[in-house]
């Protein structure tokens, strides 16, 4: 366990590393690819990802047995702190960093954890989230999208379409839950698989929102292929799986937004105390709203 001395001169590395490395090139990537500004410097913010990686400050909450440093929660709160704090971009790699790395550190085979880990933590490789349907959101259990075994090749056939598929235009991986048990219903019958995007029966269409940006994405899969040993636990039984992934995003995962949400309020504050739109009630009313939603938030 760490000490508060400790946590005090951690916060002053990540703060001094921050300050000299999200410069020169990346000086740029302050404050950019939150939301409604996700497609801002792709190509940059990846080039980040792996100098975060250099310096062992991607995947810090990992076992060390995995190469993470096996920070505290404490330490990782202090790392999203600071880095919002210096305006550390939005990271690519927060869906495997944070969702299918530590579900494939608790379920994975040997096999998945060797192949997949490493280009998690080097910023080599991206990942994307591929559970909800257009008749699937809230009721996730009713996913219909299906997959089925290839008796001679053993590898899984795909068939259906996810939405609200955030950054899979950016990745290479796509995590996905379907029905490999045709007559299932529910929670049942599900199957957790492990899908390369790049492959002839996939497509990705963006989603082109109000912003004017598209960070989500349809998936249509049309008999795309999985690798026999690319199902995460077992056929049938990957609502298990999928849950502990939810489980692990509903950790520390969305602390940087918080952080970067908070950033953002201090400046519409700022900007509402210079131009005097901050004495009218209706304003104020508006700004103490978002600041009970960021401390509920947090
Ligand atoms: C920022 C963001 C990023 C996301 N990224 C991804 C991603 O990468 N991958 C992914 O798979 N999904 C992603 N999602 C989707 C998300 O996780 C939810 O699955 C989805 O937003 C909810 O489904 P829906 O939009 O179909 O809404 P619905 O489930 O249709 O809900 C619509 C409305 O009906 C209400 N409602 C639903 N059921 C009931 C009920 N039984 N009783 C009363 N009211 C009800 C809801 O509260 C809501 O107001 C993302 C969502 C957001 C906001």
């Amino acid at each position: 366990m760490s000490t508060a001395r400790d946590d005090e001169s951690f916060r002053a590395d990540v703060a001094q590393w921050m300050a000299q490395n999200l410069a020169g090139e990346f000086e740029c990537l302050r404050h950019r690819g939150g939301p409604g500004d996700e497609e801002a410097f792709p190509e940059l913010r990846k080039q980040w990802e792996r100098h975060l990686a250099a310096s062992r400050w991607t995947c810090i909450g990992w076992p060390e047995a995995y190469g993470g440093r096996g920070l505290s929660a404490a330490q990782q709160v202090i790392f999203h702190e600071e880095y919002a704090r210096a305006g550390g971009p939005g990271r690519i790699g927060h869906l495997g960093e944070t969702l299918i790395g530590p579900t494939l550190i608790a379920h994975g085979s040997d096999r998945q954890k060797a192949r997949f880990l490493p280009g998690i933590m080097a910023g080599t490789e991206y990942w994307c989230q591929g559970y909800s349907e257009p008749g699937a959101g809230s009721d996730l259990g009713n996913v219909q999208t299906k997959a089925w075994q290839d008796p001679a090749s053993g590898r899984w056939v795909v068939d259906g379409q996810k939405v609200w598929t955030s950054l899979a235009h950016e990745s290479q991986w796509i995590f996905v839950l379907a029905r490999c048990e045709p007559s299932s219903r529910g929670n049942k019958g599900l199957i957790f698989l492990l899908m390369p995007l790049d492959q002839p029966g996939i497509e990705i269409r963006p989603i082109r929102q109000m912003t004017g940006t598209a960070e989500f994405n349809e998936v249509f899969f049309d008999g795309a292929l999985a690798g026999a040993e690319d199902v995460v636990g077992q056929p049938g039984e990957g609502w298990q799986i999928a849950m502990a992934l939810l489980g692990f995003e509903r950790g520390l995962s969305t602390l940087g937004q918080q952080m970067a949400f908070t950033h953002e309020l201090e400046l519409v504050c700022a900007a509402a105390r210079a131009n005097g739109a901050a004495r009218k009630p209706a304003i104020r009313n508006r700004i103490g709203a978002a600041w009970m939603g960021l401390k509920a938030m947090r």
